[in-house]
């Protein structure tokens, strides 16, 4: 998934080059901010699925679970599979180990269900999995086939792309899920999904998402987020970032879609804004109102009998 491909490397490099000069607002010029009682996660701030954060309320100030959903679990097995992969990639490249050892290793876990089970349980992915089951009455064991055929489809498709790269320009992984502090911001640890390095200076910030939603505002906003904290604890300008949509099916000619863009004032000014509601939200205590028009999302939202129970008591 973060393999760019040629034209987008050299569009990353000449946009980061107008980034370098035109961004103002970096994480290590903006004061760090005094930290509260309860601190929001990067994605409640950018990501979370109300508009007026009310499920952030919800879960933070009133402490209730949102209901886990099949969507979310399903995210969580892809996300950790691609990360599977990209550390091998990253390992390799390290140690200067050869493509085709790689290509080897991730064919092994092909065959090897035993480790990709493991893999997947240090992750609490399969946690998930079985609270998701319990919950919906259905049994695990039936359940576990069609979530193992998701961890093999992706390791078979990111196989077959790495395999069909061209070895000497391949992107450099610098990081893959990473815990990055954002106490100086207010923030608890974000995880990001994989920091690559295009040449020797343009660092990228990638996040994997499940699907593309017009402006993917959250999502840029959210990478954001993720600059802000990396600037602070590196100390290095972050000017570009990437998001990634898997292709809806994994077939070996599928390119990922990625948009790739500048991380510029606006995007910072707009997380910087969205954290100071959040925080607000958290310090004041009071639940934000039911957001109009959303009867029909609301359905999908893991807080919704929450929510409607709130709605029932005021
Ligand atoms: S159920 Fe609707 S109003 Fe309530 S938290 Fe979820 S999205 Fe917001």
């Amino acid at each position: 998934m973060y393999l760019l491909t040629k034209n987008q490397r050299d569009f990353a490099v000449t946009e980061a080059e107008k980034g370098r000069i035109a961004i103002k607002q970096r994480g290590y010029t903006i004061p760090a901010i005094e930290s509260h009682q309860i601190t929001p996660a990067f994605s409640e701030v950018s990501g979370s699925f109300c508009p007026t954060k009310r499920d952030v309320y919800l879960s933070r100030v009133l402490k209730l679970r949102p209901k886990l959903k099949e969507e979310m679990v399903k995210g969580g097995i892809v996300h950790s599979s691609v990360a599977l992969v990209f550390r091998a990639i990253k390992n390799a490249q390290e140690k200067g180990t050869s493509i085709e050892i790689v290509l080897d290793t991730l064919k092994d876990m092909l065959s090897l269900d035993e480790k990709i089970v493991a893999a997947l349980w240090q992750e609490n992915r399969l946690s998930d999995l079985q609270s998701l089951c319990k919950q919906n009455g259905v049994s695990y064991e039936m359940e576990l086939p069609t979530y193992i055929k998701i961890v093999k489809d992706i390791i078979a498709f990111e196989t077959y792309r790495l395999g069909a790269s061209s070895k000497d320009s391949l992107t450099k992984i610098m990081d893959v899920e990473e815990y990055i502090d954002g106490a100086d911001l207010g923030l608890s640890k974000g995880r990001i999904d994989s920091t690559v390095m295009i040449g020797s200076q343009t660092i990228i910030v990638c996040d994997l998402k499940s699907k593309s939603f017009g402006d993917n505002m959250d999502g840029k906003v959210q990478i954001a987020g993720y600059a802000l904290a990396i600037e602070k604890k590196y100390n290095v300008p972050i000017s570009i970032g990437c998001l990634v949509f898997p292709p809806p099916r994994l077939l070996e000619n599928n390119e990922p879609q990625r948009e790739i863009f500048v991380i510029d004032d606006a995007l910072r000014s707009e997380f910087i804004s969205r954290r100071d509601s959040v925080l607000s939200i958290l310090r004041e205590k009071t639940p934000p109102p039911i957001p109009a028009g959303m009867q029909r999302k609301c359905i999908k939202c893991g807080q919704y009998s929450n929510c409607q129970s709130l709605k029932q008591e005021n």
